[in-house]
């Protein structure tokens, strides 16, 4: 199979497996596990942060940050699209009592006056009726917008008109290093006025667990309370940790060659009668196209290739693909040929 369903699909290679096998571990929980330790050090040292915590999940990471910066019945905003929102069981809702409240937007991408806006229609700037707005939650990448890079100048203005209205904005990362790698601009630069900010390891960096959530150091001490109380403390977790390290040397400078990939399928879609490029060309592993020009749903789109060995999943009424570690340059090659195939478009 070609799996273009997601960047989660990566295996650990024999390389990383080898030193997850040699990982020095401790206790966890306790803070004395020495490779998560470095870790650590490591990504708060990297996205210019004072401290970090190690967590089991990316969604955890959102679930702590949130409850970290707010209190129920407060609002939480972030695009309309975004994970936080649309992918993570209402757990904002459930966990933090929190009002989630939608920033409509291009790509996943707007500016600080739709972020005014939006203050403004749900009541919240300086009011006795209105509900307090206290959290932006920003994704960059932003992934149902197509694996869009944040423009920097745009992101840092968004990031100061938050802080002005009072909120504290929080990163979601999940990509944030494809953003790095695609920008040119280090993860430091990028979070350098965000108040917490997360990476994913099992995404695109190909680890098998965990992402490592940043902020100040009384951030981080609360996250760390709240990472207790949802379960999420570990024991010998140096044995995952030693992955996200060897993902930190090994699997960054390559994110680029995923980039390529995603173009190159991009390109040879865009030359197929009756495929549409939802956002036009991917600036990183991420892209959305709809078949119904050649009267395919998504749905029966994606089964029609995945007979062919081609997996790939139908995400509201179009279909996104995900470029990672485990597909080659060669495999987009034939993952286009097989979309031709389905399309009775072969050879021509
Ligand atoms: C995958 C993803 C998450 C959740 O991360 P997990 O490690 O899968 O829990 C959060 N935000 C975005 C944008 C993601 O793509």
């Amino acid at each position: 199979m070609i799996l273009l369903t997601s960047d989660t699909e990566t295996r650990p290679t024999a390389a990383m497996r080898a030193a997850i096998a040699a990982a020095e571990v401790g206790d966890e929980q306790k803070d004395e596990d020495p490779t998560v330790l470095r870790l650590t050090e490591r990504v708060a040292g990297l996205l210019g942060k004072e401290a970090a915590l190690f967590v089991p999940s990316g969604t955890m990471c959102n679930v702590i940050a949130v409850r970290a910066h707010t209190r129920p019945g407060e609002v939480l905003l972030a695009e309309r699209d975004a994970h936080v929102l649309r992918a993570e069981g209402g757990g904002a809702g459930m966990i933090s009592g929190v009002m989630t409240e939608p920033i409509e937007s291009g790509r996943g991408v707007f500016d600080p006056p739709a972020l005014a806006a939006t203050l403004d229609r749900i009541g919240a700037l300086p009011s006795p009726w209105g509900p307090r707005a206290t959290l932006l939650c920003l994704e960059n990448t932003h992934n149902f917008g197509g694996g869009t890079v944040w423009p920097q100048p745009r992101f840092d203005s968004v990031c100061d008109a938050a802080h002005a209205h009072g909120l504290k904005v929080h990163l979601d990362g999940a990509r944030l290093i494809n953003a790095s790698v695609a920008s040119g601009l280090s993860a430091a630069r990028i979070c350098e006025r965000v108040d917490s900010a997360w990476i994913d390891f099992t995404k695109g960096l190909g680890a098998p667990i965990g992402a490592v959530l940043a902020g100040s150091r009384e951030f981080v001490a609360e996250a760390r309370r709240l990472r207790q109380m949802v379960g999420g403390a570990m024991r010998q977790a140096g044995i995952a940790a030693a992955a996200c390290l060897y993902a930190l040397d090994h699997h960054v400078d390559r994110l680029a060659e995923d980039h390529a990939n995603a173009r190159r399928l991009a390109e040879g879609l865009r030359e197929i009668p009756g495929i549409r490029l939802v956002h036009g060309l991917p600036e990183t592993n991420i892209l959305f196209f709809d078949p119904s020009g050649a009267g395919f749903t998504a749905a029966g789109f994606a089964q029609a290739l995945a007979a062919k060995g081609v997996k790939l999943v139908p995400v509201a009424g179009t279909i996104r693909a995900v470029t990672h570690l485990d597909v080659s340059r060669r495999q987009i090659d034939e993952a286009l040929i097989a979309i031709r195939e389905v399309l009775g478009l072969h050879g021509r």
